[in-house]
């Protein structure tokens, strides 16, 4: 039996899906973060469970091959970059694996179906979204910054190395814009204070930026100032925007947003269109990546000009908007209004009169769309974590029953639990690519070709 606080010798000898490295001692499973396979350390128990235990390390004997020098100095705190520690070949090689188990032991599909993982080409400032809670820092003065692991506890960012770079001089505006009004921020255990995060999106491809604020209440104090140093400081800022929350909710973002400067939205370029996109819609974190993305799965669907093609959450339309033009007729269905209105306007400015889209949940609206008798060819899938739920499963392989099924998915565990029910439906799995869109980071796209199987 391992005892907490005892420190014990052992070998890394897998990471988790979630990152943390594994090792094996008196027979028992211990999980330690920020580890690499092959580092030989010891580790200090922190907590034992019934069939396995944390611990955390002590101090390194031999670190791994692996291992390069973290470039940051918040990465072991923060919770985002989970593989700053090693380097760019051993986090592909790891987001490969993730894949490969998950497909093969909850998926019970063929490994050899996984195809080498695209990387990314750039592994520094690729995201285009920021979304940093606001907070007291130790001093008492307002920061921004990021929830350390499991936690509430804010860690004040600087010069995040995920980060789109134009973001910081905002920040600092921003925080210098709170503190001289003494602003608030949002505290969730009272339930009181203004601020409670900072969004910003740039568009990397028109080089537009959108501002967001975040409040519990109505109005910002100040709001005309704060737009004016804003733009002082930079001068591409196309939008800026307040959005209330005035909800006890984990979810950062309310449902009304009011434009302060600008209309509210950014256009962003991508696949050679162009796409609207307003603060509450989706849109993919790393826009080069995310062109690869949208490539692979147009050339798994094999479109034919005959065709009817379903997109199902489509957010702001821009899977099935880069494919329209190899269709007869495009249909798109999002849950979220803002985004279906942005996929509608998408469809206009980039000239594309084949499309409809319907606002509702994907099950409901798919149902819907084939009681009225709507065909489909191929369906794509693009859904959040959580995956698809059976009955869209069924509604897909049943009533749609199409030759191809394309399936986007940001999390290889829902993802192979939903192609066993495709598998299990009448439909195999071809191939599956997984695709590098969040370098540093634990997570990872996989994009799937399925066809039906005739009898
Ligand atoms: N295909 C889009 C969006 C993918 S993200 C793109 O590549 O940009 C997943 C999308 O599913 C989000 O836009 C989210 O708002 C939407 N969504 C979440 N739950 C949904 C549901 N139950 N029905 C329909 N859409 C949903």
């Amino acid at each position: 039996m391992l005892n907490k606080n005892q420190i014990y010798q052992a070998e890394i000898t897998g990471l988790t899906s979630e990152g943390n490295g594994v090792c094996h001692i008196d027979s028992m499973a211990v999980f330690v973060p920020n580890t690499a396979v092959g580092d030989i350390l010891n580790v200090r128990i922190v907590k034992v469970l019934k069939k396995y235990a944390f611990g955390i390390i002590e101090n390194i004997i031999t670190p791994s091959s692996d291992r390069v020098t973290p470039d940051c100095h918040i990465s072991t705190k923060c919770g985002g970059c989970i593989l700053r520690h090693i380097s760019y070949e051993a986090e592909l090689k790891f987001k490969y694996q993730r894949v490969y188990d998950a497909i093969t032991r909850i998926g019970g599909i063929d490994g050899s179906l996984v195809g080498e993982i695209v990387p990314s080409d750039s592994t520094i400032a690729y995201r285009n979204k920021a979304q940093l809670p606001i907070a007291y820092g130790k001093d008492g003065n307002i920061t921004v910054g990021f929830f350390a692991q499991r936690s509430h506890r804010v860690i004040p960012v600087d010069n995040c190395l995920l980060h789109s770079e134009v973001f910081n001089p905002i920040i600092d505006c921003f925080i210098d814009f709170a503190n001289k009004y003494k602003l608030t921020p949002y505290d969730e255990k009272s339930h009181s204070g203004l601020l409670r995060h900072l969004y910003m999106r740039h568009a990397m491809g028109t080089d537009e930026i959108m501002v967001c604020i975040i409040i519990n209440g109505k109005k910002l104090p100040h709001e005309e100032e704060l737009c004016e140093k804003l733009l002082t400081v930079e001068n591409r800022i196309k939008t800026i925007v307040i959005n209330k929350n005035c909800d006890k909710t984990n979810v950062i973002t309310g449902k009304e947003c009011r434009n302060i400067f600008g209309t509210g939205y950014i256009t962003d370029k991508l696949c050679g269109f162009l796409f609207r996109i307003s603060p509450l819609s989706f849109y993919q974190v790393n826009r080069s990546q995310a062109e690869k993305l949208y490539t692979i799965a147009k050339d798994f669907a094999e479109l034919q000009p005959d065709e009817t093609l379903l997109d199902l959450y489509c957010g702001t339309g821009t899977i099935g908007l880069t494919m329209a033009n190899y269709v007869k007729k495009l249909y798109g269905v999002e849950i979220i209004p803002q985004a279906i209105e942005d996929a509608k306007i998408n469809a206009k400015i980039n000239g594309i009169t084949n499309a409809e889209f319907f606002c509702g949940d994907a099950s409901l609206a798919a149902e819907k769309l084939a009681k009225q008798g709507i065909k489909a060819d191929c369906i794509i899938i693009d859904p959040p974590r959580k995956g698809c739920d059976a009955t869209l499963i069924e509604t897909v392989t049943k009533k749609f029953s199409p030759s191809r099924v394309v399936y986007v998915s940001c999390d290889p565990a829902t993802l192979a639990r939903d192609l066993k029910i495709f598998n299990e439906s009448g439909y195999s799995i071809k191939k599956i690519t997984p695709v590098d869109l969040f370098p540093r980071t634990g997570h990872v796209e996989s994009v799937v070709l399925l066809t039906k199987v005739h009898n």
